[in-house]
């Protein structure tokens, strides 16, 4: 029996009626019997247009519909839920993308847009007629999520599920959770201690009864799919015990080891047995084995001898835990722009150049009436160190420096008055809320913003005071100075942690590296991923209310989906023909989302195939492009679909 058919042309409010001939469109469609109405519509996604579809399919008993319009990643969603109102399959459905893939490109040339817009209408047209009424597939979730990183936006995260009753678990690659916001003197523009607003939520984690808090822990393998994400962690040996550990300092005094400490960037040392920061969650010492004198053979055991509750135990090791999640929260965070990187700043070579993070260290101790270094009166910033920096492929904004900065500069303005403070930029950027007034104030208080880039910075070798040259590029003078301290304000990039992980899921990454939402606009922390989630920085360089704002806007995606019971996947998927298939495994090669597995289906001629794992496959099509042999194809989007759209072309 022929289908019927209804098709729509949209005018979109102008956008494509005022280059695509609209009325020529629909001309041009006449003539097949199964195409049984054509309609134009000015917004064909607003509720009339939608009702008119809705009546026409009652009305004429459509089985197909074919939509002219708009690019279906903005409206596809739309009116597969009106296909569904009007009792049809979703799938029977197909846009011809006139605007973004016609009028908006070819603006100029209308009666070549006419033309495409009646060949991509065509089109449609004919794989609508080869649609076959696919029904979604419904698969069980619970309500069990995996957070990997435990920063502020992974913390959020965690205790927004856990206090709505999800079973959460908090993966941590350090011995502490609080990210690099533990590590931050004061936050702007509020200037709130860093440490007193973020502890409070950092002890709630422990204390949920629905957050497994698992810290110096890796995840070392993900495979199913949502509703069932089988997780493999690798928890490392701690050799001390957390419930007896009292924290009573002893095995510090007694360990012979000294090293960087880490957490102050380096500025101030730890022993190999060491409580990991002060404000450190769980509150536990613990051994870092790789500087340890030695535990295998037993080269000192100092600070077991003097551990009066026996918390010390070097017999134990990295341990494997299996758990299963039906969603994720990828919260792995940032790193900071490594600027040795840029040898004219002296980084690492001139003993008065700081990076922003260590300064930030600088400041916690000073605030403490503890400071780390005479860090003198003249201090300068350099904005946009490795951030709006072709050179270094970072041409994106790290949105925190200008604002961090600012904020810096008024802590140190304030810490000892005769300070003389120079931010030198690029462009100032005070966007967020508050920012702007805060920078006003920076100024008011003496702070001397200077437009222009540093060229280079010299450092006298008997003084070490530092020479900076720079042009002014407001006044368009040399301005060469001499400052006591600089402190370069590093861009955000993506880290290790985030890669590793993005490999395991598959996720992809934008062009600055950070992981990839899903769109931009309207599924900000979603993945292409289903049931993956992102929060925080990973996805892009951001402050810490975006980043909270962004753990919300997470762990309400992955409840709404929970909540519901069963998750209900796409049915466009990879088939294959057994009879056709010779088991080679390219396809298997090619599956990004690890879908396909290759297995024995006689066992007597030893006879191979592909298997495609529904759940896991999203349709890409790669399989079908791979397999020679023609065997692999995709249910929706068939060969035999995608020829004869081409011939009608
Ligand atoms: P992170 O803080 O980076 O946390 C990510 C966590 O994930 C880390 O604990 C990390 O160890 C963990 N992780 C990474 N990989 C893995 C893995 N594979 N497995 C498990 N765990 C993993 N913002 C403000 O609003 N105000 C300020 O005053 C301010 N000052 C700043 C000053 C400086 C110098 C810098 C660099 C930034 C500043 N920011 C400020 C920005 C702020 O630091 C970030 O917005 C915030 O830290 C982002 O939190 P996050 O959880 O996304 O990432
Ligand atoms: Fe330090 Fe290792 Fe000796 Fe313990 S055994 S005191 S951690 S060097
Ligand atoms: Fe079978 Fe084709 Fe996959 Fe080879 S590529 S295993 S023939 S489906």
């Amino acid at each position: 029996m022929a289908p019927r058919i209804g098709v729509y042309v949209c005018h979109c409010g102008g956008n494509i009626s005022e280059v695509v001939d609209i009325q020529k469109v629909m001309e041009s469609l006449e003539g097949p019997v199964d195409v049984v109405q054509i309609k134009d519509h000015e917004h064909i996604c607003s509720e009339v247009g939608q009702k008119l579809i809705l009546n026409d399919i009652k009305e004429n008993k459509l089985d197909r519909v074919v939509i002219a319009a708009c690019s279906p990643q903005f409206q596809g969603i739309t009116f597969m839920k009106t296909m569904e109102h009007a009792g049809l399959s979703p799938y029977v459905l197909e846009m011809a993308n006139i605007r973004e893939q016609c009028s908006w490109p070819h603006y100029d040339y209308p009666q070549e847009a006419t033309k495409k817009a009646i060949d991509l209408t065509k089109m449609s047209l004919a794989k609508a007629r080869l649609d076959i009424p696919l029904e979604k597939k419904v698969i069980p979730i619970g309500k069990r999520v995996l957070i990997i990183g435990g920063g502020i936006a992974g913390i959020q995260a965690a205790l927004d599920l856990g206090d709505a009753g999800f079973q959460v678990y908090l993966v941590e690659k350090d011995p502490s959770i609080g990210g690099k916001m533990a590590q931050l003197s004061k936050t702007f523009p509020t200037e709130d201690c860093a440490a007193c607003i973020l502890s409070p939520k950092m002890a709630d984690v422990p204390n949920n009864p629905n957050i497994k808090l698992m810290t110096s822990t890796e995840v070392k393998d993900i495979s199913g799919y949502i509703g069932n994400y089988q997780v493999t962690v690798t928890r490392k040996a701690l050799y001390v015990d957390p419930d007896k550990c009292t924290c009573c300092d002893k095995c510090v005094e007694a360990c012979p080891v000294t090293v960087p400490n880490e957490y102050d960037e380096g500025l101030t040392t730890r022993k190999a047995i060491y409580l990991p920061s002060p404000i450190a969650v769980p509150h536990s010492y613990i051994l870092d084995d790789k500087t340890c004198l030695g535990l295998f053979p037993l080269a000192c055991s100092k600070c077991k001898e003097v551990c009066e509750p026996n918390a010390i135990d070097y017999d134990v090791y990295p341990t494997e835990e299996k758990f299963t999640v039906d969603t994720i929260i990828v919260a792995t965070g940032f790193d900071i722009y490594d600027a040795r990187q840029k040898r004219v700043y002296g980084l690492g070579k001139y003993e008065n150049v700081f990076n922003a993070l260590e300064m930030e260290r600088m400041l916690a101790y000073a605030g403490e009436g503890k400071p780390l270094k005479d860090i003198g009166n003249r201090i300068a910033f350099i904005q946009c160190v490795g951030s709006r920096d072709e050179q270094v492929e970072h041409e994106y904004c790290s949105r925190v420096c200008c604002m961090y900065a600012t904020k810096l500069a008024c802590l140190l303005n304030r810490e000892r008055p005769g300070k003389e403070i120079y931010i030198f930029y690029t462009d100032l950027r005070a966007y967020g809320k508050g920012f702007e007034e805060y920078y006003k104030r920076a100024q008011s208080e003496g702070i001397k913003y200077i437009r222009g880039r540093v060229a280079e910075i010299l450092e006298d070798p008997k003084t070490k005071k530092l020479t900076l040259r720079a042009e002014d590029t407001l006044s368009r003078k040399i301005i060469e100075s001499e400052f006591n301290t600089v402190v370069l304000s590093v861009g955000l990039i993506p880290n290790e942690g985030t890669r590793h992980v993005a490999g395991l899921l598959g996720l992809s990454r934008s062009q600055d590296g950070f992981l990839k939402e899903a769109h931009l606009k309207f599924r900000p922390v979603d993945t292409l991923i289903e049931g993956v989630f992102l929060a925080g920085t990973v996805q892009g360089p951001k402050d810490i209310p975006d980043s909270v704002a962004q753990a919300g806007a997470a762990s309400s995606r992955a409840i709404s989906l929970m909540n519901k019971g069963v998750y209900e996947a796409e049915p466009i998927t990879a088939q294959i023909d057994e009879s056709i298939c010779i088991g080679c495994g390219m396809c298997a090669d090619v599956c990004a989302y690890k879908a396909i597995e290759i297995t024995v289906v006689d066992a007597h001629t030893g006879k191979k195939t592909a298997v495609v794992n529904e759940f896991l496959c999203k349709g890409c099509g790669t399989c079908a492009a791979t397999c020679r042999s023609g065997a692999a194809d995709v249910i929706g989007v068939s060969d035999h679909q995608i020829s004869k759209m081409i011939e009608v072309m």
